[in-house]
């Protein structure tokens, strides 16, 4: 059998010719073409008859037997009435692309289950190239109508490139999937979604979780009035760790005034851990903290009883703990937690609902854990574009294949 003829069958791309097959110093060389005489418009997929130009390009495909496999074509540049001068499309490669389909979907496919650094070594591709390739993956193979039916839906921001940039992220409770993402974090980023969702879907709404931003608030309660806010347990709990935190900087700040400047050093996570989680030693500074500095031990109890009360089942014993603890706090004297209570006291319908809508589950937690370990990967990501792509690679319930050709004697 001839190796233009092999090739042809193990290739296996559609409206593909193999014109020869060679080896040159990176391995194997594959001269291809279309079978259509007439080239297609790369921006449009219109059938073209202006030929600009043609310029030989490689395309990097799967190797064969390990060794390196490149696709050589005379690529045409051609004048489209539509697009103006653009290069023709190719059945083996997405335009501007310098992988084959089968090269990107098998790099996609291991995004998906290893870290970037093995895909890159495994691949023997840059880094880099592994975002773009998701990028070009994704957005041929995003699954559509990732919009329909939705119910309940989680609204969170995720920062990136060192807590600089900003993506705002839609999931959906009912699959627990990301659905929907953008750069930036503001109401307009948010009015984006509902643009997207239209009038007729964004009425099914039922109950939107959200974090307690002033922003994404105003989007949620204009454009889905019907809907419930429940605000996130996560970002409740951190009101009350952020006060612990600005407590304990002011206590040091008043020990080094003063002179002393041992006794709170390490103190910082025995303060912010559950009780359950603490170390030997962690438990001894705490039981210090009890001893010598009673307003950041009062703060720590503020934080402990607050994650306790919102681990309760009980609406109604929710809503009257969290007024007794409002005005515990407010009596405190110590500011952050005075802040943290009247930030509390005015979304406190959207604190009660989480108890009362239960959507505020370990396997929410997971999907947000998930997304944030993605986006702690991401930090070399040199856009929101690369990053979103990865997200929804991972988390939009977008199930990839490893490439396979069977043998064309298969019966
Ligand atoms: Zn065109």
């Amino acid at each position: 059998m001839r190796a233009t003829t092999i090739f042809r069958s193990v290739l296996q791309f559609p409206h593909t010719r193999v014109w020869s097959v060679e080896f040159d110093p990176f391995g194997l060389l594959v001269q291809v073409a279309p079978t259509t005489k007439v080239p297609r418009c790369s921006g449009c997929g219109c059938r073209v008859h202006a030929v600009h130009d043609s310029r030989a390009r490689n395309w990097r495909h799967l190797d064969a037997c390990g060794m390196p496999v490149t696709l050589r074509y005379s690529l045409r540049r051609v004048r489209c009435p539509r697009c103006g001068v653009v290069i023709e499309m190719v059945p083996w490669a997405e335009p501007k692309a310098g992988f084959t389909h089968d090269f990107e979907d098998h790099v996609a496919y291991l995004a998906q289950q290893a870290s970037q650094t093995t895909v890159a070594a495994t691949m023997r591709i840059a880094w880099r190239t592994v975002g773009d390739i998701i990028q070009r993956t994704m957005s041929r193979r995003r699954k559509p109508n990732l919009l329909h039916g939705l119910e309940h839906i989680g609204i969170d921001e995720l920062s990136y490139r060192r807590h600089h940039e900003y993506v705002t992220v839609v999931v959906d409770h009912g699959s627990q999937r990301v659905v929907w993402a953008h750069e930036g974090k503001n109401a307009a980023t948010l009015g984006r979604f509902f643009d997207d969702l239209g009038p007729e879907r964004a009425a099914r709404i039922k109950t939107a979780t959200l974090d307690m931003s002033g922003a994404y608030i105003e989007a949620v309660s204009t454009r889905v009035p019907q809907a419930t806010l429940v605000f996130d347990r996560f970002h409740v709990q951190r009101l009350a760790q952020d006060a612990v935190d600005e407590v304990r900087r002011a206590e040091v700040r008043a020990l080094e005034d003063a002179g002393e400047r041992e006794t709170l050093k390490k103190t910082r996570w025995a303060l912010l851990k559950n009780p359950w989680n603490l170390s030997a030693m962690e438990a001894r500074r705490l039981a210090m903290i009890q001893k010598d500095n009673r307003r950041l031990y009062r703060a720590y109890l503020l934080k402990s009883s607050l994650c306790d009360i919102l681990g309760r089942r009980q609406v109604n014993v929710v809503r009257e703990k969290l007024e007794q603890w409002i005005s515990w706090a407010l009596r405190s004297r110590l500011k952050p937690f005075k802040k943290a209570a009247k930030t509390i006291r005015k979304y406190i319908d959207g604190i009660v609902a989480i108890v009362a809508t239960g959507l505020n589950n370990g396997r929410t937690e997971g999907l947000n854990g998930k997304i944030r370990v993605i986006t702690r990967r991401a930090y070399g990501f040199h856009s929101a574009a690369s990053l979103i792509s990865f997200i929804f690679l991972c988390c939009s319930g977008l199930v990839l294949n490893p490439v396979f050709k069977p043998s064309p004697l298969l019966p």
